[in-house]
Parts: structure tokens; sequence; C-alpha cells
């Protein structure tokens, strides 16, 4: 007679958080969830990026210009 405790665990989450990822616009800050697969902004056409280019720590944040991490800033369109 196995009794499991299913409705206990409802109301204890994992302590691993998953992180929710994005895709960011470097340029006009338009953002898209990581599972859409959109690897340009529709607004601007520019190339999403979907990690920090520093640190390569995931976009977590999708309203964020910097990473949390080292401080890189997302929307820094490296001049050529
Ligand atoms: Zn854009
Ligand atoms: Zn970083």
């Amino acid at each position: 007679m196995s009794k499991q405790r299913k409705s206990l665990n409802m109301f204890h989450l994992p302590a691993k958080v998953i992180k929710d990822r994005y895709r960011l616009c470097p340029k006009c800050g338009n953002f898209a969830h990581f599972s859409l697969e959109q690897f340009y902004c529709v607004v601007c056409g520019t190339k999403m990026i979907e990690e920090c280019k520093r640190c390569k720590e995931p976009i977590i944040y999708p309203t964020s210009k910097f990473c949390p991490i080292c401080g890189e800033n997302y929307g820094n369109s490296n001049p050529t």
C-alpha cells in the first residue's frame, strides 16, 4: 500500500526554477519568447540575440537592456 502525497508537492515547487528564455532585438528592444523561434525582429528586421555576447548568459528578462551577470549592453550595436 503506497500512499503518495501528491497534494503536498503542488505547494512545494522545486528549488531550481526553470528559467524562461527570450530573444531580444538589439536595435529596437523588441522581444519574443525563445519557443517562438523568432530569429529576426518583426519590427525592424534586425537579427535577434538570445544570449549575452560577453558571458553567454541566456536572456531571461524580456525587457532587460543590460546583462544581469556581466553588465553588457544588449543594445550595443557594434560599430564597424
Ligand atoms: Zn527590432
Ligand atoms: Zn553577460
